[in-house]
């Protein structure tokens, strides 16, 4: 087990032992990406919601600021920690499951220096399959799902957002993983309500948005099928 010792010192925690505690809290992956605003990601939402393909969602046209830019949620955050589980460790409640782990992460990380730390999962005006991409886990799939390039879309995503420096930090430790869809359109050929294209997913034709029960555009999707899920 990591020890606490000398990881923590003028307010600053080491990103390797951030990378190792994670592993042992049981994490299937971990990145990090600095707090700052998401200009592309705002300009494209706020395209998207004008053109109304948000469909009911009318709480994306709230919280805009603080859904663009962690910092206005989270005042002093300098780096969000984006952490990673598969679907099939997660049990019945993946909120509950990743926010223990996270719980747990966050007392095997010692006290982080406050005045800043936050514990999200799917709970939260925050972007998180952007920030998983920003912390180098993955890329967003035409399928608009989060997709590991191991583990497929079957995961779920939790972040730690923390108000202190990080050392040992190597860019080389976190590369931006490039887009893995290539030519593939596999999942708009086969999504039964015409509810994805190159660059648009149109929530108000998007069945699992009525039922929660559609999963085509996963299943179809090669990177799951690696995983013997579907
Ligand atoms: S969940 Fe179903 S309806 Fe929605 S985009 Fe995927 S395949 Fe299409
Ligand atoms: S099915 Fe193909 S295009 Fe769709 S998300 Fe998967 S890899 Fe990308």
């Amino acid at each position: 087990m990591a020890t606490l010792d000398n990881h923590i010192a003028n307010q600053v925690l080491s990103w390797k032992h951030i990378q190792q505690c994670a592993r042992e809290v049981g994490f299937d992956a971990c990145g990090i990406a600095p707090a700052g605003r998401l200009d592309e990601d705002a300009t494209f939402m706020e395209r998207w919601i004008a053109q109304g393909l948000h469909g009911n969602m009318t709480y994306l046209e709230r919280n805009t600021e603080k859904r663009y830019d962690i910092r206005q949620l989270v005042p002093g955050a300098q780096w969000v920690i984006v952490v990673l589980l598969h679907y099939n460790k997660c049990g019945h409640d993946y909120h509950r499951t990743i926010k223990s782990l996270l719980y747990q992460l966050e007392a095997q990380l010692g006290n982080i220096p406050l005045p800043t730390q936050h514990i999200f999962c799917d709970s939260a005006p925050v972007l998180e399959r952007k920030w998983a991409v920003m912390a180098g886990l993955g890329f967003i799939g035409r399928n608009r799902q989060f997709i590991h390039p191991d583990l497929g879309s079957l995961v779920h995503l939790g972040e730690l957002v923390i108000g202190c420096d990080v050392t040992d930090m190597d860019p080389a430790d976190s590369p931006k993983v490039q887009s893995g869809c290539g030519e593939c359109r596999v999942c708009i050929d086969h999504c039964i309500r015409g509810a994805l294209g190159l660059d648009v997913w149109d929530a108000r034709k998007c069945l699992a948005y009525e039922t929660h029960k559609c999963t085509v555009c996963q299943q179809v999707c090669p990177y799951n099928r690696k995983q013997n899920m579907y």
